[in-house]
């Protein structure tokens, strides 16, 4: 296409890290994203009854530990400083995670100290009593089939330390931008050397109007699934206006008895407490978090890693290399469970 270096499609934090990397080295950028509006699966809404920034596809909390990352998001936003807590409630009963002395002690019923967990936690039923508290009922919901037979390191993406840390994530570097996710998408992409066109997806057939072209929508969509489907998991929300300044005290509460049929309830206003206005007000949105499993017309949010995707992730990405300018990345793209960091870190080094 004349006047266009470089197509990038899909307007996630891959695709608009991407393309503000590319248009600053002088290549002009063109961005395409399927749906109206830049962002992907970041995308918020400000809700026009209370001001509340709400997570369309559910919370995201930026946290890293990666220098290059970090330094790049905040040339376009300032953070909060907000540091994400995540509690539990199981049975009628509510904890702090992640898997520390908090947990254990209030489980436990017992005031144990940092020297002594260990030892306490190294007995097996004790291991299996939290374990089947706090991750078997969740874990099943979230990824539809028992913890064991999913792959470990999703468990292990929850800490696990002898302490009263109750921060759920080991990142120091944490935060919501104070402006809101889309202005960081939006300032990410107002570069001269960048044009965007939103409700435009790519198909195999625009491949050849462009030099190169990246991509980050789902790998399979790009096929259009002609070795079959990734098992995508896929969430419906549920959100709720209610009557009340605050009504669970917290921005994420994990439902981890596997009889509720959703895992989590966020609520949005406490991802801003700088907000004092929208904090005061008398009305909070909150919003349940149902998983399920893919089927076509449905976004999906989650890649499930098991030896058969990997294959047929494989034989796409065979595929995908027959066409030399395509790149593809991002989680939907890579099929990879991948934090927004990691997005980021993955994109800027794409670009060299
Ligand atoms: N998990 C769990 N219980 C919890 C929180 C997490 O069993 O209360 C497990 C579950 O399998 C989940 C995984 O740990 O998919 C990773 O959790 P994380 O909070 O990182 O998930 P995300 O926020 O990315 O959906």
């Amino acid at each position: 296409m004349e006047n266009v270096d470089v197509l990038v499609a899909g307007a996630g934090i891959w695709g608009c890290t991407v393309a503000r990397r590319l248009a600053e080295q002088g290549k002009r950028v063109l961005v395409w994203e399927r749906r109206p509006v830049v962002g992907g699966n970041v995308r918020c809404e400000t809700d026009p009854e209370t001001g509340i920034e709400v997570h369309r596809y559910g919370s995201h909390i930026f946290h890293t530990h990666d220098d290059a990352a970090w330094n790049f998001v905040r040339r376009f936003v300032e953070f909060n400083g907000y540091q994400h807590k995540v509690l539990a409630r199981h049975g009628d009963k509510t904890y702090f995670l992640p898997l520390g002395l908090a947990l254990v002690n209030g489980f436990f019923n017992v005031n144990l100290t940092p020297a002594e967990l260990p030892a306490f936690m190294a007995d097996e039923t004790r291991k299996k009593a939290i374990f089947d508290a706090f991750f078997r009922g969740y874990t099943s919901k979230q990824w539809g089939k028992p913890p064991e037979e999913i792959d470990s390191s999703i468990i292990k993406r929850v800490p696990v330390r002898a302490s009263w840390d109750v921060n759920y994530f080991n990142d120091v570097r944490q935060g919501i931008p104070l402006t809101g996710y889309n202005s960081l998408f939006e300032r990410m992409l107002d570069h001269p050397n960048i044009r965007v066109e939103t409700s435009r997806a790519l198909t195999l057939a625009d491949l050849a109007d462009f030099g190169k072209v990246y991509y980050s929508g789902p790998l399979d969509a790009l096929f259009d699934y002609k070795f079959g489907h990734l098992p995508w998991r896929t969430l419906r929300f549920e959100t709720e206006t209610k009557d009340v300044a605050d009504w669970q005290g917290t921005s994420v509460v994990n439902y981890v008895d596997a009889e509720v049929p959703y895992t989590r309830i966020h609520e949005f206003k406490h991802y801003h407490p700088e907000q004092k206005d929208v904090m005061a007000c008398g009305k909070t949105v909150i919003m349940r978090e149902y998983p399920a499993t893919w089927k076509p017309g449905d976004e999906p949010y989650y890649p499930v890693d098991t030896a058969e995707s990997r294959a047929l992730v494989e034989k796409y990405r065979e595929e995908a290399a027959k066409y030399p300018a395509l790149v593809i990345g991002g989680r939907l793209g890579e099929y990879k469970y991948y934090d927004m960091d990691q997005s980021v870190s993955r994109a800027l080094a794409c670009c060299g």
